[in-house]
């Protein structure tokens, strides 16, 4: 560990620090407190029990009871720190409260530590899959995205206290209940209280090789509904949608820094065979069910098995071989999967019926049209084909076709470009009778650190240095994060200040590492302690 003297002449020399920068951030290398780390080390077995507690719950966004499960178990352990504790009600209607907590000091500055109580997962998942140790990974739910961020804060808060440091105004924590969902509800509240604040400490986590981002992305959706004036049996919604998909899967690598991933498509048409004169043709139903692998769609959307353009693609080659079958029919009635906005979805499905003449050796067609169906063509996709005599296909009897895609941009001029592009590719119609109804925007804007907030996660890394850990920064990641409203206080934002772990937003075992757990929650205190001063 270097002395800070020497190690303050380095940085300054280096430009890493400013003695212009009046206040926070002149003093970005002072000495470390050596009894933080002793005390992080001790407290990191009872950040696992606090894990523990807060991944017992189902928090999915919107899952109100599981929200208030972890928010009164944050507000019981905040009481028992001193801290004053308050439910603020979300806008637009979110379900689940924004939870704020407040320390009092007798120093200068104000901190603002923000992370969200909220994941991706369905009810029931922390039942299926509870907390579980295994090796040096601590695996449940949420546990990396977020809850490592909010036992990181309410632990470092532990440690400093244990020091008896109050050299600060205020700590201010803030946990919300939609991140996963656009933070509609509480983005307001996060900008608000940054600006009331001097400086923003953000919880994600920050993947197992360790890392802090300087930049995140504007996260936003296309949405396109397929409408049809008259359905006739010549409408094909079904493959306009599936066209749609296929002829924009691409767009990433002609609109520059951006993502583009279809993550839900819902699709049905009502039974428009039983118009056809049935004594003079046979008829045959096909299910199909797609498989894929689910990712996060911003940050790893490569490690996911996109089952909705697998779909598009079956709808694709199918129709293609039964337009050389002469005086087959087909209505696709049902084509859909995914299940959340920014999953790479791993399920989806189609249903078609076709009515041939009865001359035609309609088990041949069968068994022909099964092989093509089930010739995958998204590398890792599999899938299952079921045929049955006569029409069988169930549906709610709706006439709609809606795909919608998550979208990453670095910054809102490339918003326009990517629109602009999408719309071109969108117009480019396969049917004349399709009406496409698009819609897109950002809900989430892009966040940029900013000269202050990069010299803060300088701070953070010469620490962590000092605590003989290593911490990359990343120019930008395609993930979305409520750094992003916080930055629109102009206040300096740092993010990342969770727990390494990995297989967030995946149907894989998402889990933190705990060897790191010590130097991550001396890391954080060290920043509270520095940066409130
Ligand atoms: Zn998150």
């Amino acid at each position: 560990m270097q002395t800070p003297s020497i190690l303050r002449r380095e940085l300054l020399a280096a430009g890493l620090i400013s003695l212009a920068v009046p206040g926070l951030l002149a003093q970005t290398t002072p000495a470390l407190d050596t009894a933080i780390l002793p005390l992080a080390t001790q407290e990191a077995p009872l950040v696992l029990d606090t894990l523990k507690k807060l991944t017992s719950f189902d928090s999915g966004t919107g899952q109100a009871v599981g929200l208030s499960g972890v928010a009164s178990t944050i507000e019981a352990m905040a009481k028992e720190l001193g801290g004053a504790t308050e439910r603020i009600t979300p806008a637009n209607g979110i379900v689940g409260p924004n939870l704020r907590i407040s320390f009092k000091g007798t120093g200068k500055k104000k901190l603002l530590l923000i992370a969200h109580m909220d994941t991706v997962y369905p009810a029931g998942t922390a039942a299926a899959r509870p907390f579980k140790i295994d090796g040096n990974k601590a695996i449940a739910p949420g546990i990396a995205d977020d809850k490592g961020g909010i036992a990181v804060f309410l632990h470092a808060v532990k440690v400093l206290k244990a020091r008896g440091y109050t050299d600060y105004a205020q700590i201010t924590m803030l946990f919300n209940s939609d991140e996963e969902r656009g933070s509609v509800g509480s983005s307001d509240t996060i900008r608000r209280l940054a600006g009331e604040h001097d400086a923003v400490l953000s919880g994600e986590g920050t993947g197992d090789q360790e890392v802090m981002v300087m930049g995140t992305a504007g996260v936003g959706r296309t949405q396109v509904k397929i409408a049809t004036t008259r359905l006739t049996l010549t409408d094909r919604p079904i493959e306009e949608m599936a066209d749609l998909i296929l002829r924009s899967k691409d767009t990433p690598a002609q609109v520059l820094n951006t993502r583009m991933n279809w993550t839900i498509a819902r699709a049905e048409t009502p039974d428009l065979m039983d118009k056809l004169p049935a004594a003079d043709l046979q008829f045959a139903s096909f299910e199909f069910q797609i498989t894929g692998k689910a990712s996060h769609a911003g940050v790893n959307p490569h490690l996911g098995v996109n089952a909705v353009v697998e779909m598009a693609h079956l709808v694709a080659r199918v129709s293609a071989l039964l337009d050389g079958e002469t005086g087959v029919q087909r209505q696709w009635r049902r084509a859909g999967g995914g299940l959340v906005g920014n999953i790479i979805p791993d399920r989806a499905n189609a249903a078609l019926e076709i009515a041939a003449p009865k001359s035609l050796d309609i088990k041949a067609l069968e068994s022909k049209l099964i092989a093509a169906a089930t010739q995958a063509q998204v590398q890792g996709a599999q899938i299952t084909a079921s045929a049955s005599v006569g029409r069988t296909i169930k549906t709610d009897g709706l006439a709609d076709a809606t795909a919608s895609a998550d979208v990453r941009v670095a910054d809102m001029p490339t918003f326009e470009q990517l629109s602009k592009h999408t719309r071109a590719l969108f117009d480019k119609k396969k049917f004349a009778s399709s009406r496409l109804d698009v819609q897109d925007g950002i809900g989430f804007p892009p966040f940029n650190a900013s000269a202050d907030g990069k010299k803060m996660a300088e701070l953070a890394k010469s620490i962590y240095t000092q605590l003989g850990g290593q911490l990359e920064f990343v120019p930008r990641t395609y993930g979305g994060t409520d750094a992003a409203w916080a930055a629109q206080s102009g206040k300096p934002v740092v993010e990342n200040m969770g727990l390494p772990g990995g297989n967030i937003h995946s149907d894989q075992e998402e889990y933190i590492l705990i060897d790191r757990i010590p130097r991550r929650l001396a890391m954080v205190a060290e920043m509270i302690r520095l940066v409130g001063q």
